[in-house]
């Protein structure tokens, strides 16, 4: 028996129902074209052998579709999925008890797979490579090991920062596909499917808005979208155009450029508090009384992706392009 906190529970399922706007097939999620095909081509050819998919590792920033895509993969190879993270996998036994209850050829997926424990991962490794493990029985002198034959499954682990995991581990994952911010057209596309799914009643252009200013993630552009329908519904007559979505998003304190206040209170620091840098992100988090992992995961990535920071080996730097937004916003 599986424990339920095990299973089931990513912190993506607990918060604001995301999963009835996952889409379930290939064919429905916009954007990661060849990272899409890639994995297709792999699925299509697994089935056609009746073969479990190999290890498939999915790395990048928060809310680009890791997870979606993760339930993609088991639903076009149409076999179960089972979903845990790695820090709910606290024991050997929390994962021994997990791999032996899944059924022959499903896939397990492990959301923040760099954080599960050293040891545990270990103990995946015979598990991945010839779907065994290891069980001990009794303790002390009369301790035995039992070899434990698994079915064969595939992981799809999910992580932000691929470069923490071992490179044994990473190098047990057959396929390992990096997914990038997307473009406005493709969240676009994304803001438009999440109305029709939700009934919101929104134009083009007001989409396009939307897609330009969610700091290229589809869980941005979700969000956004739900909390323009909010005001939309009690200030605007219950529909979305770019002038609504414009006037909403002042008020949701995100920028022409798409930059959250989270976003320019990171790069304020830098200048007001380090005359722009170079300064260590653990000094930038401890100002800002984040969490240094926050920063390095969630915000960073899209603020140098976007050049307004850059990391340099004596710390990070804002850029000229930073002092210059930051001159211009009024929020
Ligand atoms: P991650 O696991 O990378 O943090 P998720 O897969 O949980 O991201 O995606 C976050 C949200 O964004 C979900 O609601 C999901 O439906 C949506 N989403 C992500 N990628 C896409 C996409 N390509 N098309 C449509 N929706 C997407």
């Amino acid at each position: 028996m599986v424990d339920d906190r095990l299973l089931g529970g990513s912190k993506h399922e607990l918060d604001s129902g995301e999963n009835n706007l996952r889409p379930k097939k290939f064919d429905e999620f916009p954007g990661q074209d060849k990272v899409k095909d890639r994995l297709k081509v792999m699925v299509k050819a697994a089935k056609g052998r009746n073969d479990p998919l190999d290890h498939v590792l999915l790395c990048g920033p928060p809310g680009l579709g890791k997870t979606t895509l993760g339930y993609i993969i088991a639903s076009e190879m149409e076999v179960d999925l089972k979903v845990t993270s790695g820090p709910a996998i606290e024991k050997k036994g929390d994962l021994a008890a997990i791999l032996t209850s899944l059924p022959p050829s499903s896939v397990l997926f492990i959301d923040e797979i760099h954080r599960i424990n050293r040891t545990i991962e270990e103990y995946l490794y015979s598990a991945m490579e010839d779907f065994y493990i290891d069980i001990v029985t009794g303790e002390g002198l009369g301790a035995k090991a039992m070899q434990f034959k698994l079915e064969p499954f595939t992981l799809v682990g999910a992580t932000t920062r691929s470069g923490l995991l071992n490179a044994p581990f990473r190098d047990r994952f057959g396929i390992t596909e990096r997914l990038d911010f997307y473009s406005s057209k493709d969240l676009a596309t994304i803001v438009l499917r999440s109305a029709k799914i939700l009934n919101i009643k929104i134009d083009e252009d007001g989409a396009f808005e939307i897609a330009s200013r969610c700091r290229g993630t589809p869980r941005v552009s979700n969000r956004l979208l739900k909390r323009i329908r909010d005001y939309a519904q009690i200030k605007f007559n219950d529909r979305i155009d770019q002038l609504v979505a414009r006037e909403v998003l002042v008020e949701l304190e995100v920028d022409n450029l798409g930059l959250d206040y989270m976003d320019r209170k990171i790069l304020k620091i830098i200048v007001d508090k380090f005359e722009g840098g170079p300064v260590g992100i653990v000094t930038i988090s401890s100002a800002m009384s984040e969490q240094k992992d926050t920063v390095e995961e969630v915000y960073e990535p899209y603020l140098i992706k976007e050049g307004f920071l850059i990391k340099t080996p004596r710390g990070r730097v804002v850029t000229k392009r930073a002092l210059e937004h930051l001159k211009e916003v009024s929020i």
